[in-house]
């Protein structure tokens, strides 16, 4: 009989949990561990914060799914993992022991890199539903007194899409208010180009957003590191190529939301051997830490180098579709270990992207996502938005129903030729 725990459970871990209930054997126990008792769609979060989405729509309670697929669901949170004992210090004091444990604890985000930054200086933030809600607050008070939008991702980010999305998010909601010609909008980034994503482009991702940001009449910095932000103002570098800055900009705001850059959560942070000096989870190619071999790393808290070096640091976004290859991967490796197997599944981490433009959008597959590809493709369309809607629908209901990936996807995706296990070299 063995013990599993999941640790954390937003996208990955949530998945991870209904994917290892079919590799159990009897007697081995499944035990989630979150930070509170319900899930939400993280990628929904812009449109909450322009009020397209109401908490309510994209919450799922946990601890019922949970209790109904026979998990053990413990809402507290961790405070530190200790993989030299194999067990986890709950916030309340309690200990948690395990026989494999999944860390799926996703990324803090480092606000507290640029002076000014984040929901408790002068920018919002999409990335955490509550701070959603709070952009959200501040985009009802921008709208009775409009000025000009700063929206982009600092030095070190390595999650551009939201970013694209909630500036176009903006604009169309901006339009719909009658109110887009009182607002002149700039897109600030880390990344070398328009497009590069952190992964230097996916199909003709530059012609595209650069293309979608004229016609939207948004302007951009690239190459851009923020100094600080204060009320009403950020302090902004651009550097050339060599990294040197090529232009200080001071640019005004009346609203602005700026993605951070992420790092491993303090219960995992700073622990030799499981986690990088930014505290990401050290995995090999079965998403299984070397060190500790009992304990497994994915999603956004896991370490994956940046695919080229850049004048402003930039790193590899982990999107969704690559986080669910991971988990499939991990589900299959600890199901091997159940079994007394050597684990043998390896990830894809193919990724397949929609970016939602309000009204439009643009779509990608990267065949894997860390280039050079197999497939590299991208196209722009209003598709892509009716298409987030409907994938947002299905995916709360999977995890509403406690299901990862029902045969029909499977199918689907199989006649697509879009694999989450990598073949058997
Ligand atoms: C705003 C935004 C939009 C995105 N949109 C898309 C998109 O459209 N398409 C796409 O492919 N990808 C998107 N992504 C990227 C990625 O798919 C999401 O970030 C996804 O939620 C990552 O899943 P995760 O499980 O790694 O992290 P999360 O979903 O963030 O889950 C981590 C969980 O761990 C918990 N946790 C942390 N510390 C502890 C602890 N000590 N104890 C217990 N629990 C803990 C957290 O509370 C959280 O619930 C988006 C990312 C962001 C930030």
């Amino acid at each position: 009989m063995a013990q599993l725990v999941v640790l954390g459970a937003g996208l990955s871990g949530t998945l991870m949990a209904y994917e290892l209930l079919p590799q159990l054997r009897q007697g081995d126990e499944l035990t989630v561990i979150g930070q509170g008792p319900r899930y939400h769609f993280v990628p929904s979060n812009p449109w909450v914060a322009v009020g397209w989405r109401e908490r309510k729509d994209i919450e799922v309670d946990l601890e019922e799914v949970m209790r109904r697929k026979g998990i053990r669901y413990l809402p507290q949170g961790a405070r530190r993992v200790h993989p030299k004992e194999s067990r986890i210090e709950l916030e309340d004091g309690a200990l948690v022991a395990y026989d494999y444990l999944v860390i799926a604890t996703g990324p803090d985000l480092a606000f507290d890199e640029v002076p000014g930054l984040g929901p408790n200086g002068f920018t919002q933030s999409v990335c955490h539903l509550d701070h959603a809600l709070k952009a959200r607050e501040a985009f009802e008070r921008f709208v009775q007194s409009p000025g000009p939008i700063v929206v982009g991702a600092v030095q070190g980010a390595s999650c551009f899409g939201p970013a694209y999305e909630f500036v176009f998010i903006l604009d169309a909601e901006l339009r719909r208010r009658r109110i887009r010609d009182r607002v002149p909008m700039t897109f600030v980034t880390a990344e070398p180009y328009i497009g590069h994503l952190g992964l230097d482009g996916v199909g003709d991702t530059k012609g595209l957003l650069e293309s979608a940001m004229r016609e939207h009449h948004v302007k951009w910095i690239t190459n851009a590191r923020v100094k600080a932000v204060e009320a009403g103002k950020m302090t902004v570098e651009e550097l050339d190529e060599d990294g040197n800055v090529r232009k200080t900009h001071v640019l005004p705001f009346s609203y602005s939301m700026m993605l951070p850059a992420f790092r491993g959560v303090p219960a995992v942070r700073g622990i030799e051997g499981l986690t990088n000096p930014r505290g990401f989870i050290l995995i090999d190619k079965h998403q299984r830490n070397p060190v500790f071999p009992n304990v497994f790393g994915i999603g956004v808290g896991v370490a994956i180098p940046p695919v080229s070096a850049t004048p402003v640091p930039t790193g590899v976004p982990k999107t969704g579709f690559m986080i669910e290859s991971m988990v499939t991967a991990t589900a299959l490796n600890i199901g091997a270990l159940l079994r007394g197997e050597t684990p043998k599944a390896e990830p894809t981490w193919n990724a397949v992207c929609l970016a939602d433009f309000g009204d439009s959008g643009v779509a990608f597959v990267a065949e894997p996502e860390i280039p050079p590809r197999n497939l590299n493709w991208s196209s722009k369309g209003d598709w892509v938005h009716y298409a987030k809607i409907a994938f947002e629908k299905y995916f709360l209901r999977k995890i509403r129903r406690g299901e990862s990936e029902p045969f029909y996807e499977r199918f689907v995706l199989e006649r697509l030729g879009i694999r989450k296990i990598k073949e058997p070299a």
